[in-house]
């Protein structure tokens, strides 16, 4: 199947052919004859598998078939695009933008962490597709300043994440305010029983497209490895692996945010150019740390799992799992971020022995079982402070992030340019202190989830 095949408009084509795709990919052949008929679409693809086209050119094309949209005030939303976190909406935005340059159509995307104001601005000056985060949306709906009505094409993606993160109850709001006469579009990486429950009562007879099983075909390009290595040592274990390998860019994914954290710290004492992205972070923090790892100027991203949902970068040659995950099912996202685009890719997990059972569920969930493999790089592991010595939160304090920066590989900028954030600031110190608080070190498999909105 070709682009050609659809019948899309030359606009689209145009901005396709700008974009330098050359065949659709599968969830794409499959999902867009669907959705320009108008029909409703349940597609179980991951991220990677080209399914923001998939969604974005049907949406496109069918919003500019139904004819052009009234100007200034008259204008209203006409398809809807809900997903789980600011990055992924803004990626999908950015989509919109491509594939939709040439259309008259007009874009907005509203997601929290940043002021409001903006996003109104856009909503006044007309938007005919709104992408949106649920939380953002119904403090929107709630102040009147989104109006739902008129929705054409309602689009759920990453609808399984959405579910894990807690927004069912805004979601079921939300669809209360969208007419039932419409067409949806319903994606997930994975179907449990939940989001299919969810499917069902928003879907009306929709077409199914199973594009990848998780299980399935990406993951044959990853050589996925086990190292097994005590928590206390994972840190120093991480600065060797990545000494040892030559890795274009790396994600290390830590399950909470003081965990991503502690290992920033650790790699950038290592002269190891990281960057932490979670929840905690600003959105202009995180944003600029995205442009910075796909510009490779940061090499390492260590990140939660919510932060780090959608992120689109094609040169990652590495993922790390620092910490296993809890849900099996998320280790099939966190390996997805490498071996893109056709390319292959390492997946490597530190498993501590407390973490057996959360590895006995990956394999089970991956239906094989995993080699546990030794380094063959030389690890030696960091002496454990004497009682006398300062405490294990003292290096962090000593050490400023300006300092430890290696110079970035491919940018003109001096070491230390990037990020621009003040080395000794209040709320660094802050951060410390709650290092000093909780006792510092010890790892980060106990307490509190992440959370990326
Ligand atoms: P997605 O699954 O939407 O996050 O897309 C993953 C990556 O594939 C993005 O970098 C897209 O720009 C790229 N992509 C999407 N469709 C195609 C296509 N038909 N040919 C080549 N690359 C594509």
């Amino acid at each position: 199947m070709k682009f050609e095949d659809f019948g899309l408009s030359t606009a689209i084509m145009q901005a396709i052919a700008t974009k330098g795709y050359v065949t659709p990919t599968p969830i794409q052949s499959q999902a867009i004859p669907v959705a320009m008929r108008g029909e409703d679409l349940l597609g179980s693809a991951e991220t990677g598998s080209g399914k923001t086209a998939a969604f974005a050119i049907p949406v496109l094309h069918n919003l500019t078939e139904k004819g052009n949209p009234a100007k200034g005030q008259g204008r209203r939303i006409r398809a809807l695009v809900i997903a789980p976190t600011r990055e992924l909406s803004s990626q999908i935005l950015d989509s919109f933008y491509a594939y939709g340059a040439n259309t008259p159509l007009k874009f907005a995307a509203i997601y929290g962490g940043v002021p409001q104001s903006g996003q109104e601005r856009a909503l006044r000056n007309g938007a005919d597709v709104v992408i949106a985060t649920p939380g953002r949306l119904m403090d929107l709906i709630n102040q009147r300043i989104v109006d739902l009505g008129h929705i054409e094409i309602l689009v759920l993606d990453e609808a399984d994440r959405m579910l894990d993160m807690g927004f069912l109850p805004d979601i079921r709001k939300i669809m209360s305010y969208i007419p039932k006469a419409r067409q949806t579009l319903f994606f997930s990486a994975t179907m449990p029983r939940n989001v299919q429950i969810l499917a069902d009562t928003l879907l009306n007879n929709p077409a199914r497209i199973n594009v990848e099983q998780p299980k399935g075909a990406a993951a044959d390009r990853i050589e996925q490895s086990i190292f097994m290595v005590p928590q206390k040592d994972k840190g120093s274990f991480l600065v060797s692996y990545l000494g040892s390998e030559s890795f274009n860019s790396a994600i290390v994914f830590t399950r909470t945010r003081h965990g991503a954290d502690k290992v920033v710290m650790r790699l950038r004492r290592a002269k190891i150019y990281a960057e932490a992205i979670h929840g905690d972070k600003s959105q202009s923090a995180r944003q600029r740390t995205l442009d910075g790892f796909r510009n490779r100027q940061v090499n390492v991203l260590v990140a939660t799992d919510i932060a780090a949902r959608g992120i689109d970068v094609d040169h990652i040659t590495h993922v790390v799992n620092f910490d296993l995950p809890r849900e099996a099912d998320t280790y099939i996202h966190r390996i997805g971020r490498t071996a893109r685009a056709g390319a292959k890719g390492k997946a490597v997990s530190f498993c501590d022995s407390s973490e057996r059972s959360l590895l006995r569920a990956i394999e089970k969930m991956v239906n094989k079982k995993l080699p546990v493999v030794q380094p063959k790089f030389e690890f030696v592991p960091e002496a454990a402070p004497e009682k006398s010595e300062a405490p294990r939160s003292e290096p962090y304090r000593k050490v400023t992030p300006s300092r430890q920066v290696a110079a970035p590989r491919s940018s003109g900028s001096a070491p230390g340019d990037f990020p621009r954030r003040g080395s000794k600031n209040k709320s660094q110190k802050t951060k410390y202190n709650k290092f000093k608080s909780s006792g510092g070190g010890g790892g980060n498999s106990g307490g509190h989830r992440s959370s990326g909105d």
